[in-house]
């Protein structure tokens, strides 16, 4: 069984508290530690029960929390070779891109490369007894690595992060507007609607759409747009509400 727990998603920061067959886990600190300590507590859990981090790479709205979580942590921090040297002070320790790597007893987490503007950039697929999980944000694009990697998770998260026209016609200037739509920026919703239609034909039940942007998208628009592609397919698939900050269990 699953139970996740989005303590937060988007530029303002990202965490998410996983919990697989029993085992606790916390993707990404880029929120106040105080913030996930207090939204630990709603699950029952504080910073001495996780039994691993991963980061997904050191842009601030993903590490925000780290210097001062971990001296509350006692367990490992993982991420790639080249985040690992960027936080060397913080101690996480390597992990291995594209082969499983046990992170916690009975659960084997592969990383993939994600095309994103920073080096050393990842995402994880992680696979337990009864499942596999998938975690895929911050892509300027959906590629066919990550696409066969995270096939036949029974949940993903993923990115959805604008309305491609919002972003166009929004306040942004230029230079960063153009970023965002390159393929190291972001994934608009509609790249996410067409990967959720694809996870949804290999066997994905339930989609957790993440790192939504406040200035250039909203939940409804992220959630129809992904409900909209899915809709003729001969499967039926959870779209789990973007807003959502209760604990979702996955049977
Ligand atoms: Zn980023
Ligand atoms: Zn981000």
């Amino acid at each position: 069984m699953i139970r996740l727990l989005s303590v937060g998603s988007g530029s303002s920061g990202n965490c998410f508290y996983l919990e697989i067959n029993g085992k606790k886990l916390l993707i990404d600190l880029g929120l106040p530690a105080k913030t996930i300590r207090n939204a630990l507590k709603t699950v029952g859990c504080e910073f001495g029960d996780i039994d691993a981090v991963l980061i997904t790479h050191t842009h601030s709205d993903h590490i925000r929390g780290l210097a001062v979580s971990r001296k509350h942590l006692s367990c490992p921090i993982y991420s790639s070779e080249i985040s690992c040297a960027a936080l060397f002070p913080f101690g996480p320790v390597p992990i291995p891109i594209g082969r499983p790597f046990e992170v916690a007893d009975g659960i084997n987490v592969t990383a993939f490369e994600t095309s994103h503007d920073c080096p050393g950039s990842i995402g994880f697929r992680f696979d337990y007894e009864g499942g596999a999980f998938g975690y895929a944000t911050d892509l300027g694009c959906m590629t066919e690595r990550i696409r066969e990697t995270l096939k036949g998770c029974e949940c993903i998260v993923l990115e959805s992060n604008h309305d491609t026209d919002m972003l166009r016609s929004g306040p942004y200037p230029y230079v960063l507007k153009r970023r965002i739509l390159s393929d190291s920026g972001h994934l608009s919703n509609e790249s996410c609607a067409e990967a959720a239609a694809f996870f949804a034909r290999n066997g994905t039940e339930n989609l957790f759409l993440a790192h939504l942007s406040r200035e250039n998208n909203d939940p409804e628009t992220a959630l129809r747009t992904a409900e909209e592609a899915l809709k003729s397919l001969p499967v039926s698939v959870r779209v789990l509400s973007p807003g959502c900050d209760e604990a979702v269990c996955i049977e």
